[in-house]
C-alpha cells in the first residue's frame, strides 16, 4: 500500500514579490484564523468521505471518497506551503497537524477501527518559512507541533538582489533564522536559491552558493527565474519602466551558466543531484515532493491546492475567500476536476521522468502503458538529448536545464 501525501495552502504573504504572481494575497492577520478553520473543516470532510464511500450526490465527492478508500487514510508526509506559511501563529499550525493526525494518522488493525495519533505519524513534516518570520519560541513551538523539516526561501545571499526582488528579508535574517531552527531541534533544513534575480552576476552568485554550503542545509532547491507576465517585473519586461529592475535580469545564457555553477558546487560540497531543482544530502531528499515526481497520489488542502488520485487530478478555488465560504457551506471547494486519460498520464510519467536524474524505465513504461517508445528515445537519444543504459533513458547532464525542450522534442 502506497502511503499518501498531504499538501496545505496557505495563501498569505507579508508583500508581493516582483516576479510572483501566485494565487498569494496581504491580507490583515484577523483572516488567518476563519482560514485555518476552514482548512481543519474541508480535512475532516475528506476523512468522512473516507469512512463511507459514496457518501453525498455530487459526483467529484464521490469519486474521491472511492478512490481514497483503498488507501486506507494512512498519511506519511505532511507539506505546509504557500504563500508564507511561517506567517501564521504556531497554534493555527498545530491545530492543522493535530487534525491531519486525527483524521488520517496510521490506524492499526489491532486496534479495531480506533484511531492512534501521535506526532511520530507523519515521518516528514515540512513548514515553509521566510527567513524574517523565524524567531526562536516559534521555532521551538513548531517542533512541538511535530514540524521536523523548515524549507526556506533564501533566493539568494545578496541583499541587492533580495531588494530589487521585493523581499522582506535580508542576508542577516538568514544567519539569525538557521541556528535558531537548529537549536530548537530542527535537523532538517532545505533552502531555495532563484538563479537569474535582478542584478545577479556570476560573481554574486557564486557568493551566494558558497554562502548556502556554508550553512550546510541538508537539502537545496534551485530554481531558474521564472516571470509572470502578469507579475509586476513581467509588466516592466513587457511594458518597459525602471522600478522593478527589468533591464538587470540575466539573459538565459547566464542562467544556463548560473544553474551549472550550481550543480558542481553542490556536487562538490557533497550534495546528491537527484531531481533537476533539487539536491539533497544522503537520506535527506523531499520524500514528499518524490510522490509527486512518481505520480503517487496525493492530497491538497487549502485555497487552490491541488490533489491527485492516482488517476485523476483536481484543484480547490483559487480565491481564499471563495475557498472559505464554500467549505462554510459544507460543499467541497473544488474547482477544477480532470480525469485523466491514458495518454494525458504517459505524458505525465515522462515529463516528471525526465526531472528525475534516475531517469525513465522504458521498459517498465511500456509494459504499464502498452506502448513502444524504443524509436521516440532513440531520436532524441542521437540528438544528444538523452542518454540510454539498458532499458533506462535519463536526460543528457548537459541538457538537464532545458528539460522543458527536450521533452517537447520527445512528444513531436
Ligand atoms: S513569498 Fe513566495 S508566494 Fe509570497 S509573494 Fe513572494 S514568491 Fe510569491
Amino acid at each position: 500500500m502506497r502511503e499518501l501525501g498531504i499538501y496545505v495552502q496557505v495563501p498569505f504573504c507579508q508583500t508581493k514579490c516582483t516576479y510572483c504572481n501566485f494565487h498569494t494575497g496581504v491580507v490583515a492577520s484577523s483572516r488567518f484564523a476563519p482560514y485555518v478553520e476552514a482548512v481543519c473543516q474541508e480535512i475532516r470532510k475528506h476523512r468522512d468521505l473516507l469512512r463511507a464511500a459514496g457518501i453525498g450526490e455530487d459526483l467529484a465527492e464521490k469519486a474521491h471518497s472511492q478512490e481514497w478508500l483503498c488507501h486506507e487514510g494512512v498519511v506519511d508526509t505532511v507539506y505546509v506551503g504557500g504563500g508564507t506559511p511561517s506567517l501564521l501563529d504556531p497554534a493555527h499550525l498545530e491545530r492543522i497537524l493535530d487534525t491531519i493526525r486525527v483524521s488520517f494518522g496510521r490506524r492499526p488493525a489491532s486496534e479495531g477501527g480506533r484511531y492512534k495519533s501521535t506526532r511520530a505519524d507523519l515521518m516528514e513534516v515540512t513548514l515553509e518559512a521566510d527567513s524574517e518570520t523565524v524567531e526562536a519560541e516559534k521555532a521551538a513551538a513548531w517542533v512541538r507541533a511535530g514540524i521536523n523539516r523548515v524549507s526556506i526561501g533564501l533566493q539568494s545571499f545578496a541583499d541587492k538582489e533580495l531588494i530589487a526582488a521585493g523581499r522582506l528579508h535580508r542576508r542577516a535574517d538568514i544567519y539569525r533564522a538557521v541556528p535558531m531552527l537548529r537549536a530548537a531541534g530542527i535537523r532538517n533544513v532545505s533552502f531555495d536559491l532563484i538563479a537569474g534575480l535582478p542584478h545577479q552576476t556570476k560573481e554574486s552568485w557564486r557568493q551566494s552558493l558558497d554562502e548556502l554550503a556554508g550553512l550546510a542545509p541538508e537539502h537545496v532547491s534551485v530554481y531558474l527565474l521564472e516571470i509572470d507576465e502578469g507579475s509586476r517585473l513581467g509588466k516592466e519586461l513587457l511594458q518597459g519602466g525602471g522600478r522593478y529592475s527589468a533591464g538587470a535580469v540575466p539573459s538565459e545564457d547566464e542562467m544556463a551558466e548560473f544553474y551549472e555553477m550550481a550543480q558542481k558546487a553542490l556536487e562538490a560540497a557533497g550534495y546528491h543531484h537527484y531531481e533537476i531543482s533539487n539536491w539533497a544530502k544522503p537520506g535527506f531528499e523531499s520524500r514528499h515532493n518524490l510522490k509527486y515526481w512518481r505520480r503517487e497520489p496525493y492530497l491538497g488542502f487549502g485555497a487552490g491546492a491541488h490533489s491527485f488520485s492516482g488517476t485523476e487530478r483536481w484543484a480547490n478555488a483559487h480565491d481564499a475567500a471563495a475557498y472559505v465560504a464554500a467549505v462554510q457551506s459544507g460543499r467541497l471547494p473544488v474547482e477544477q476536476q480532470e480525469k485523466l486519460t491514458a495518454d494525458g498520464a504517459l505524458e505525465e510519467e515522462l515529463f516528471l521522468g525526465l526531472r528525475q536524474l534516475d531517469g525513465i524505465d522504458l521498459a517498465r513504461i511500456e509494459r504499464e502503458y502498452g506502448v513502444t517508445l524504443g524509436a521516440r528515445f532513440e531520436r532524441i537519444a542521437s540528438a544528444g538529448l538523452v542518454e540510454r543504459e539498458g532499458s533506462v533513458v535519463r536526460l543528457a547532464p548537459e541538457k538537464l536545464s532545458v528539460s522543458n525542450e527536450v521533452f517537447v522534442e520527445l512528444m513531436r
